[in-house]
This record gives C-alpha cells, sequence and structure tokens, in this order.
C-alpha cells in the first residue's frame, strides 16, 4: 500500500478563498475591514519569516495586518501593556503574538493579556477551556488545522483510536482537546512515554507533534493509519519517516504542504470570525463539534 497524501495546501486555499468572500461581504455590507495585529519580539529571522508570510496572506484576501515590532530586550511588563492597548482597540479584531518569545519573557503571562475575543491564534486559557468544554472559543490554529484537514478528506474520527505525541499548550494538548470531543479515544504520548513504538502501533490516527526529525519511525505505523505529521525540521523534514510511513498508512501529510498551510488559513478565518462578531463576543467554531 502507498497512502493518499493529505493535501493541506489545497485545502488551506479553498478556506483562504472562503474566508474572502466573508471578508468581502463585511466589507460591502458595513464597510468593515477586518485587522490582524502581529505582534513580534526581537529578530529571530525564522518568527520574522512567519510574521511576514501571515503578513502577506493577510494581503492576499483584504484583511489589514499590523505589524508590531518589539525589541528584543523588551520586558514582559512591556509586552503585557502592548498587547493590552491592541486589546483595548477599536481598530484590531484579531492579535497574534509570534512565538517563541525571548527566554527572559514570561511567555504564559504574555498570552493571557490576550483579550479572550481577540484571541484568534487560541493561545488563552480561556480559548483552551472553550476547546476541551465546547464553548465559544477560538481553537489553537494548527489543532483546528489538522482537524479541518481529516474533515475534508471525510475520515472517520469517531470511535478510532488516537496517538497524540507532543501535549505543549498550542498543539499537542489542544488537539487531543479537539479529537476527545469528536469521540476519539485519544492517548497523549510525551519525553517520558516508555512504550512510543507500541502506543504508535496501536492507533489509526498518528498525530506527530514534537519537532524532532523522523522521530516516528515508518515501522511503527498500524497497515491503514491516518497519519498527520504537524512537525517542521530544517530541511523540510517532518517527525515522522516519510517514505516508510508512506508505505503503511491509508493517509499521510506531506512536510512541508500539509499541517503547515492550515494553520495560516485557520488564523485568518479566525481573524473574519472575531471581525463579524459583535463587539466583545466570540463566535462558536467549526473544526470542534459538541459531543454527542
Ligand atoms: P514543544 O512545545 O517543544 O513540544 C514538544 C512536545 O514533544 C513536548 O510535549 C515533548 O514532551 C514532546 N517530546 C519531546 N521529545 C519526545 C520524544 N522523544 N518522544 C515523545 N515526545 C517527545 O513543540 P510544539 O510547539 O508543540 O511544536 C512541535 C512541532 O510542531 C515542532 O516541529 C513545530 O515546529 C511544529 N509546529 C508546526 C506548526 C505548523 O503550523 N505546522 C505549528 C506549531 C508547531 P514533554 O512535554 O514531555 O517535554
Amino acid at each position: 500500500m502507498s497512502a493518499s497524501e493529505l493535501n493541506g495546501a489545497l485545502v488551506a486555499s479553498k478556506l483562504l478563498t472562503d474566508t474572502a468572500h466573508r471578508v468581502e461581504l463585511l466589507r460591502s455590507s458595513s464597510g468593515k475591514v477586518p485587522c490582524l495585529a502581529t505582534v513580534l519580539v526581537g529578530d529571530d529571522p525564522a518568527s520574522q519569516t512567519y510574521v511576514r508570510m501571515k503578513a502577506n496572506r493577510c494581503a492576499d484576501i483584504g484583511i489589514r495586518s499590523l505589524r508590531v515590532e518589539l525589541d528584543a530586550a523588551t520586558t514582559t511588563d512591556q509586552l503585557i501593556d502592548e498587547l493590552h492597548a491592541l486589546s483595548d482597540s477599536d481598530d484590531v479584531d484579531g492579535i497574534l503574538l509570534q512565538h517563541p518569545v525571548p527566554r527572559h519573557i514570561d511567555e504564559r503571562a504574555a498570552f493571557e493579556a490576550i483579550a479572550p475575543h481577540k484571541d484568534v491564534d487560541g493561545v488563552t486559557a480561556a480559548s483552551f477551556a472553550g476547546t476541551a468544554l465546547g464553548f465559544p472559543s477560538y481553537e489553537s490554529c494548527t489543532p483546528s488545522g489538522i482537524l479541518r484537514l481529516l474533515d475534508a478528506y471525510g475520515i472517520t474520527i469517531a470511535g478510532r483510536h488516537t496517538a497524540v505525541i507532543g501535549r505543549s499548550p498550542i498543539l499537542g494538548l489542544p488537539v487531543g482537546m479537539l479529537l476527545l470531543r469528536r469521540n476519539a479515544t485519544v492517548t497523549y504520548c510525551h519525553s517520558r512515554t516508555a512504550d512510543l513504538p507500541d502506543q504508535v502501533g496501536r492507533a489509526d490516527i498518528v498525530i506527530a507533534a514534537v519537532g524532532q526529525p523522523e522521530l516516528i519511525r515508518g515501522s511503527w505505523i498500524k497497515r491503514g493509519a491516518v497519519v498527520v505529521d504537524a512537525g517542521y525540521n530544517s530541511g523540510n523534514v517532518g517527525d515522522v519517516e516519510y517514505s516508510a510511513a508512506r508505505e503503511r498508512a491509508q493517509w499521510i501529510t506531506p512536510v512541508p504542504g500539509g499541517v503547515g498551510p492550515m494553520t495560516i488559513a485557520v488564523l485568518l478565518a479566525q481573524t473574519a470570525d472575531a471581525a463579524g462578531a459583535p463587539a466583545g463576543e466570540t463566535v462558536r467554531l467549526v473544526a470542534g463539534q459538541p459531543v454527542g
């Protein structure tokens, strides 16, 4: 068997087209142009590239971007003040704090300075709680993108055994919550998991979210499984040994062109949602459906 690819670039471009239509409808009906504020601290080249890519995609579909660039010596308190000001601004609909931030900054405290109704990147505790409990909230973009990608290919989630490898607050943890709400049986694996090959080998759906090149060996993959590789390592290498995994899986995401494009597309879709929501409110989202 050679797996078919879950083409994230294609699904993301459809989502961007749909978002562009919604942005145009909002503009023509109310004159409102959605605005995403991106906040970058320091001069990490990769982060600069990510912020630039996000601003370019915004421009492509009619979303205004406000780029806030702070120098590397910015303190946690200064960053919090900036995020509070953006949260209070009537001109800003969504806020993205590019991470990782420099080590001396308390990243969690900074995330929590983002008003939940503008948290279009889904990083606040309120957004996480909403994801877990099914309340209106913005979903963390990569997890939401993964669910939307599976849905676009009609992949059954309910009742299937899913192994999530990685438990970070922005990726592993929330993607497991979204899968649980869709009635998957979820196993979280992490750096202390003693039997990773066995856990992966039992999974119908494998979500790799670690950041270590080809950690997940192709020979571990159950035949006919769905493999989603969210990892991105230098040299365009994912967390899964792609060529060997492809021989055993039924579906697999490429790296690049799989999960990555979905993340930006969800960010912009949620910015459009925020711009269209009544002032101070958060709209209900589509990727994670209520349990039932
Ligand atoms: P992170 O915060 O560093 O978390 C990595 C996770 O992997 C941790 O939970 C860690 O376990 C676990 N881990 C580390 N070594 C492991 C091992 N040997 N076996 C099993 N688990 C192990 O990383 P992240 O921010 O979640 O990002 C993960 C990857 O996704 C990175 O490659 C990143 O570039 C990529 N990413 C991609 C997108 C996208 O748009 N495509 C977006 C975000 C992230 P512990 O908790 O025990 O330490």
